[in-house]
């Protein structure tokens, strides 16, 4: 039978809510490898090469040429909270960093052995330290928890390993079985570059290419700035990597970066499906890749959603000032180029 009144509130452990915050932020080893290669980037490395064995359920392994970790900061890497990032809570409002939470190896040394090897410039040598539960362990064969000194990190470059013990779907890395358990990125490479080596020369091959911006020769655009001479949304700019009418998915695909930072916008993505309509046959979904960066990114600042992306790890859908116009500018700016590069279909293009 049931109690007869309501059960005691009881505080959970620490232990419990930090496991139950690290499954918000690593749901599967995809979600530990974003936020392994955001902090690389984070790093400044410009090269970033990641191994994964059985799709990262049992080795995800990053090595990058970033800055690296110093020896001193090793003993808190992995609690949650800890970071170089952010100071201030007004920090937030002009961050060009991916993280900034702290969370993320804290996270990854909840639901797997997280082994981290580092070297900086500074340092003579490097070091080696692996976190279980948020904390340093000791190394095989040794007593202390200390990072220990390690001969060195393939050519002085700091590794990350994680391998997964408790992370339970097995998806993702579709790609990997396709060209081998490693993917490299090359440095300097164009997006163009990119796009045909992470999803093939099917997609390449069809691709159109535009940009957009608040300055682009618009007669509306004279309302950009109040009567105080304000800037509405700032000034904003947007690259489109795009198929054309030959390339026909069953799914559509969206990639969208705003501020560089890949992100979903509902909106956005029903005003590009509409473009397509007229364009594909029916059932026939397009490739997109579309980033739209202001110039500064203090402008952030007046996009206050897309600061909170990352406020909240788990989400990712974002809303932007004057996204009203500024969606119908890229949609128009979309259609003009596909219907100028159709020579093979007759549009109806209605004004
Ligand atoms: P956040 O990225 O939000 O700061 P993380 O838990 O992802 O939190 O990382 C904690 C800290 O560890 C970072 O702030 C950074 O100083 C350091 N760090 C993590 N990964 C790397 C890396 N690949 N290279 C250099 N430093 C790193
Ligand atoms: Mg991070």
């Amino acid at each position: 039978p049931p109690p007869p009144g309501p059960l005691p509130i009881r505080r959970l452990q620490e232990s419990v809510i930090n496991r139950i915050a690290a499954g918000e932020i690593i749901h599967r080893p995809a979600s530990a490898l974003k936020e392994l290669i955001e902090n690389s980037l984070d790093a400044q490395s410009t090269s970033i090469r990641v191994t994964v064995k059985d799709g990262g359920m049992r080795l995800l392994q990053i090595q990058d040429n970033g800055c690296g970790i110093r020896k001193a900061d090793l003993p808190i890497l992995a609690e949650r909270f800890t970071t170089s990032k952010l100071s201030s809570f007004s920090d937030l409002a002009h961050i060009a960093t991916y993280g900034f939470r702290g969370e993320a190896l804290a996270s990854i040394s909840y639901v797997a052995h997280l082994m981290v090897v580092t070297k900086t410039k500074a340092d003579a040598c490097a070091w080696k330290a692996i976190y279980t539960d948020g904390a340093l362990t000791p190394t095989k064969g040794a007593t202390s928890a200390e990072p220990k000194a390690t001969a060195g990190t393939d050519g002085g470059k700091p590794v990350l390993q994680y391998s997964d013990t408790s992370v339970s779907a097995s998806q993702l890395f579709r790609r990997a079985g396709s060209s081998g358990p490693e993917v490299s990125t090359p440095s300097g490479s164009t997006t163009e570059q990119a796009i045909r080596l992470l999803y093939g020369q099917t997609i390449a091959k069809d691709l159109l290419h535009t940009t957009v911006s608040s300055q682009s020769a618009d007669t509306t655009s004279d309302d950009e700035e109040d009567a105080d001479g304000v800037p509405q949304s700032g000034s904003w700019s947007a690259e489109a990597h795009f198929t054309n009418a030959h390339y026909q998915a069953k799914k559509m695909v969206l990639l969208l970066f705003i501020n560089h930072r890949l992100v979903d916008s509902s909106r956005i993505k029903k005003a590009l499906e509409n473009v397509y309509t007229g364009i594909l046959p029916k059932g026939a979904s397009p490739f997109i890749y579309l980033s739209k960066v202001t110039k500064d990114m203090l402008s952030l600042q007046i996009d206050p959603q897309a600061v909170d992306v990352n406020v909240h790890p788990t989400k990712r859908e974002v809303h932007f000032l004057d996204e009203d116009v500024i969606i119908e500018r890229i949609a128009d700016a979309l259609q003009q180029k596909l219907v100028g590069q159709s020579q093979s279909r007759v549009f109806e293009y209605q004004t």
